[in-house]
């Protein structure tokens, strides 16, 4: 058999290693330490927002926001419906109402019209929502310029779940710096990983500082240990930061190979009928962290992404459908849900092609030709 080919594995560059072993030297182990802070201000630098936090994952990055957001019991969150479980969980941690909007074609992301209409009909209904959770699905930036203004017009915060969109931008301004908050994820599979972690960014001084309060048990100044709110353990270790710091060396080649990896199953699969590709706008340019495509089997005398998925799984090459929806998900069917079936639609023909930075020439081909040999 040959060697499997990951959707998207972990890429170490050559200063990650060397870092942690300066963590080490220096017993930098715990709590916090120097790396936290390079990491924090590469971040920073890197997408230009003012504040960045270094914490566990991307979750707890959103479960923060809300809660500086003061999201409580009660409260309505719109949020994107075509997105990872981990946009939408936070919202129920803090006994709030998720409000799920579809998607639009052009880029997968938060529909503007169906945002629109969900903000005034819940307003009609008595609660205006309290945050508005968008997300850069796949790393293609979502329609921000409307998305902005509707926010803007409705005060509403937006919190960006930037987890898939690491150097991405739109109109030339990185995800995760439009909203009110931005979060990114340093999961395994990510554009650039510490293994595990995320982090919050803001450009407002005061809830930056004040995630990190929260993020380390909010402690208050005191000699003895006293609270007088309820903390989190969601910080970053400095050794992962050691990590992290490395792969922001790396990451514009990260980008560029897995936009590589894109322009090469497009240029190989694209003329195929019934295969489609999601491009990018104009006014966008995406990591293409993972490379999805759209199998119609109407077109394809029936050969299907689930055709498509077990065949490649036969020969050791891991694909993933498209997210399923959060709308259809048992754990959410029943919150409020305003669209049609756009992000429905995508996940019964949407397929996730191993995307990782790390893959060679000869992955890529091999990948190509077991889905070409099936047409
Ligand atoms: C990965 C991911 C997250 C969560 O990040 P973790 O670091 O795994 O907690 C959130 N949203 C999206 C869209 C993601 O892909």
């Amino acid at each position: 058999m040959n060697k499997k080919i990951w959707l998207s594995s972990p890429h170490m560059g050559t200063e990650e290693f060397l870092n942690v072993k300066n963590a080490f030297e220096t017993n930098w182990i715990a709590p916090l330490g120097p790396h936290v802070d390079g990491f924090e201000k590469d971040l920073a630098t890197y997408i230009n927002v003012e504040h960045v936090a270094a914490l566990s994952s991307g979750t707890s990055a959103i479960h923060l926001a809300l809660r500086l957001l003061g999201v409580g019991y009660e409260d309505e969150v719109i949020c994107q419906s075509f997105t990872f479980s981990a946009s939408a969980n936070p919202i129920n941690y803090q006994g709030a109402t998720p409000v799920f909007i579809d998607s639009e074609k052009e880029t997968w992301n938060m529909s503007p019209e169906f945002l629109r209409e969900a903000i005034i009909d819940r307003i009609a209904n008595g609660k205006k929502p309290k945050a508005i959770i968008v997300v850069h699905l796949y790393g293609m930036p979502a329609k921000m310029a409307e998305i902005v203004k509707i926010a803007d017009e409705f005060q509403i915060p937006i919190i960006e779940d930037a987890a898939e969109a690491l150097g991405s931008f739109y109109q030339n301004k990185a995800c995760g710096s439009f909203g009110k908050f931005g979060i990114l994820s340093f999961n395994g599979n990510k554009i650039i990983t510490t293994s595990g972690g995320g982090a919050l960014c803001s450009n407002d001084k005061l809830l930056i500082d004040k995630s990190r309060f929260l993020a380390t048990q909010a402690r208050d100044q005191a000699p003895h240990y006293q609270h007088s709110e309820i903390g989190f353990n969601y910080r970053m270790s400095n050794v992962l930061a050691a990590i992290g710091r490395g792969q922001m060396k790396v990451l514009k080649d990260r980008i560029l190979k897995r936009r590589e990896n894109y322009q090469f199953y497009f240029n190989q699969l694209s003329s195929i009928e019934g295969i489609k590709f999601l491009e990018e706008p104009k006014e966008s340019l995406s990591n293409r962290w993972l490379t999805t495509i759209l199998v119609d089997p109407k077109k394809t005398n029936g050969c299907d992404r689930e055709k498509i998925r077990t065949q490649l799984e036969k020969v050791n090459i891991e694909t993933r459908p498209l997210w399923k929806p959060m709308h259809l998900q048992p754990i959410f069917k029943d919150f409020p849900y305003y669209g049609s079936d756009v992000s429905e639609q995508l996940f019964d023909i949407g397929l996730c092609l191993p995307s990782g930075s790390n893959l060679v020439f000869e992955d890529l081909d091999f990948v190509v030709n077991s889905i070409k040999n099936l047409f």
